[in-house]
């Protein structure tokens, strides 16, 4: 459904996925500036964007991901990609 026209990845764009938060994150939110914590039991999730600048990679932010809702999704839709990153 969320597939990109084409099967192209958009490499040199930036995009996000959306993660589980991992026990030992030390993220801090590109949005209100707080830390991106593992929650024992809580699920949370944050979103993970690659920010390319100029077509060239430039780094990685982190959102708690109701806060990337909040920014309005600056680098896109999030893409799901725990089924592929995790192998539960
Ligand atoms: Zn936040």
């Amino acid at each position: 459904m969320a597939q990109e026209p084409g099967g192209a990845r958009g490499k040199t764009e930036s995009r996000a996925v959306v993660r589980t938060v991992e026990p030992g994150s030390s993220a801090i939110c590109a949005h209100c500036g707080a830390p991106v914590k593992f929650v024992a039991r809580a699920q949370l999730r944050q979103v993970i964007a690659n920010v390319y600048v100029n077509a060239t990679w430039d780094r990685v932010e982190h959102y708690h991901a109701d806060c990337y809702e909040e920014a309005n999704e600056p680098y896109g839709s999030p893409n799901s990609d725990q089924g592929r990153a995790d192998h539960r």
